[in-house]
């Protein structure tokens, strides 16, 4: 039931207590001499410790005793009377001199119970707090594994996961971290000898062929070439037992339901089942991150490659439209010289076909204008020259420039009239253009007999209203803004395609656009370079009544006078 250690020098207690203890279950033993107490205390293991009053130094020895066994039983053997009160606070209990045998048995027992509840106790506690400690470690290294979408840095975090769970010895980690090469990581207490090394290696690569058992591995693994990553935490200590006595603990790492590598760890005293739970636990939590990490790696590679294509495209089409604009050039010009007479008059027919060819020749270079200007805002090398302007300067000028095709298409252009707006900091040429293309647009969708109008007013971010499509765009401005708008009474664009229209060469699904033409680019442009007025545009219509096109810009804030240049 538990080791008893007395310590007496008279003869006929220790005669009457070795009677009562000297039998099973107690393990029953004496000390008299008082220079061999401690000595024999670590032999004995006591659970409980009996002391005689009158033995010598006994307030010493008890406070030696008690500073190396403070779990165990202190029981004072007293005098049937005046129990000396000082050493009451060092013990548990006591037992008088004329104490029956009985009671003496039953208070030593009640004793060695309670010091074994007490151990259990704090043998649970021990197991709860290692429990703990290992959920903290599992947690956080779930945490680190969900913040990284790093191959490498995940297993580093696994292996530190385990170092902090189960202080292993050393860990071979073989990881395929990129598709074709892998990579054998050892995290080591101790220095490991080159013979170790190759041996680990040799037992790695058994170890992963065993995993796929007849079949064939995913990939060939040359000994020779495989890479070692070695990390010692104490590189002046070498190990010096045979390694592969340690216990030890083996997995294999997934990647979703792809092989990604496998793990084998070592330590030199045994592993618990406890230890198994964790080690797998935390072998298998790495794989969903890995899936991620890796779908994130192709994902970033398709990215490179889509925006090499981007590049490639945006090039193409400089090259190309600078190659066409020269012979376009050559061509308008011998239509003007025919046109001009100077080679002989044309007949009817002759006079036809000369402006319809000239009619052409001006959309085709239309078309490569704005595809040389969108090229040029996509790579970044547009010229801009902001100065602070009246957005008045702006309408007049478009007013002026499409009124006569406005005309001839039996159109009434208006500009009404907005007294008083403030400055914006803008690029008039970019706006100019912008404002072109919209009214232009009107002009193209607009049947005869209609009205066009522009209009424009100062109205704060919070006050502008738009289809819920572009509610992000405006959602993004702050502040003050002139906003300008062209209204048609036009064929107008179903809410559905309303986005689109601001796509790359789109052209809305109607009979009308197919048949006029254009090259699908005069929104996208003009929508980039309001952006790079940190403004925006958006449009409002309805399919056979008309539309709405708004771009706003901010009311400027640089001081008047000063004018900037951005390349
Ligand atoms: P395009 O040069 O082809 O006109 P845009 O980018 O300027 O290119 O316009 C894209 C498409 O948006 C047009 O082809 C047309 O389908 C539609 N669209 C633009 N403005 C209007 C409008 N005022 N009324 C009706 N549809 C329009």
């Amino acid at each position: 039931m538990g080791n008893i250690l007395f310590i007496s020098d008279r003869l006929e207690k220790i005669q009457q207590y070795t009677n009562i203890f000297n039998r099973k279950p107690y393990n029953f033993t004496v000390v008299s001499d008082e220079n061999v107490i401690l000595e024999t205390a670590e032999l004995n293991s006591p659970d409980v410790i009996i002391l005689d009053y009158k033995f010598n130094n006994i307030k010493k020895n008890i406070k030696n005793l008690k500073s190396i066994y403070n779990s165990t039983a202190f029981v004072l053997l007293t005098p049937s009377q005046g129990l000396e009160q000082d050493l009451t606070k060092y013990i548990n209990a006591f037992i008088t001199e004329d104490l029956s045998e009985d009671l003496v048995l039953s208070t030593i027992n009640v004793n060695l119970r309670t010091k074994q509840s007490l151990e259990q106790l704090s043998a649970t506690n021990k197991n709860l707090a290692d429990s703990l400690y290992r959920l903290n470690v599992l947690y956080s290294t779930s945490s680190q594994f969900a913040g990284s979408l790093d191959k490498e840095k995940l297993v580093d975090y696994m292996i530190e996961g385990l170092d902090k769970s189960l202080s292993f010895d050393l860990t071979c980690t073989l990881a395929f971290c990129t598709d074709t090469e892998p990579v054998l990581i050892l995290n080591s207490l101790y220095e490991l000898s080159e013979e170790l090394v190759s041996a680990i290696k040799l037992r790695t690569i058994l170890n992963y062929k065993s995993l796929f058992e007849n079949k064939t591995p995913p990939f060939e693994i040359d000994i020779e070439k495989l890479k070692v990553i070695k990390t010692v935490k104490y590189p002046a200590n070498r190990f010096t037992f045979n390694l592969f006595q340690y216990d030890n603990m083996f997995a294999p790492i997934s990647l979703g339901d792809n092989f990604f590598g496998c793990i084998e760890i070592f330590k030199e005293t045994p592993f618990t089942s406890d230890d198994a739970t964790c080690f797998q636990t935390i072998a298998q939590q790495v794989s969903l991150p890995l899936k991620s990490a890796t779908l994130y790696q192709e994902i970033m590679e398709t990215n490179l490659k889509l925006e090499k294509l981007e590049r490639l495209k945006s090039e193409f089409i400089s090259i190309v439209s600078h190659e066409l604009r020269t012979p376009l050039t050559a061509i308008k010009n011998s239509l003007d010289i025919l046109s001009s007479g100077r080679c002989g008059d044309l007949n009817e027919a002759g006079n036809k076909f000369l402006a319809m060819a000239q009619r052409n020749v001006q959309r085709l270079s239309g078309i490569i204008n704005d595809l040389l200007d969108l090229s040029k805002i996509e790579a970044g090398k547009m010229d801009y020259h902001f100065t602070n302007m009246n957005i008045h300067s702006v309408i007049e000028y478009v007013k002026f420039a499409l009124s006569g095709v406005a005309r001839e298409k039996g159109l009434n252009l208006i500009a009404e009239e907005t007294a008083n707006l403030p400055e914006i900091y803008a690029d008039s040429q970019r706006l100019e253009q912008v404002l072109t293309n919209l009214v232009s647009n009107a002009i193209k969708f607009t049947p005869e007999g209609k009205n066009i109008i522009i209009r424009s007013h100062i109205a704060r971010a919070e006050q502008l209203k738009a289809p819920d499509c572009f509610k992000d765009d405006i959602k993004k401005l702050n502040g003050e803004y002139i906003v300008v708008c062209v209204e048609d009474e036009g064929i107008g664009i179903a809410e559905k395609d309303l986005l689109r229209a601001f796509d790359k060469f789109a052209q809305i699904e109607n009979s009308l656009s197919r048949k006029i033409g254009g090259s699908g680019l005069g929104l996208p442009i003009a929508k980039q370079l309001l952006e790079a007025h940190n403004g925006t545009i958006w449009c409002d219509s309805e399919l056979n009544k008309g539309s709405r096109f708004y771009f706003a810009i901010p009311v400027s804030k640089v001081p008047s006078k000063m004018e900037v240049s951005v390349n």
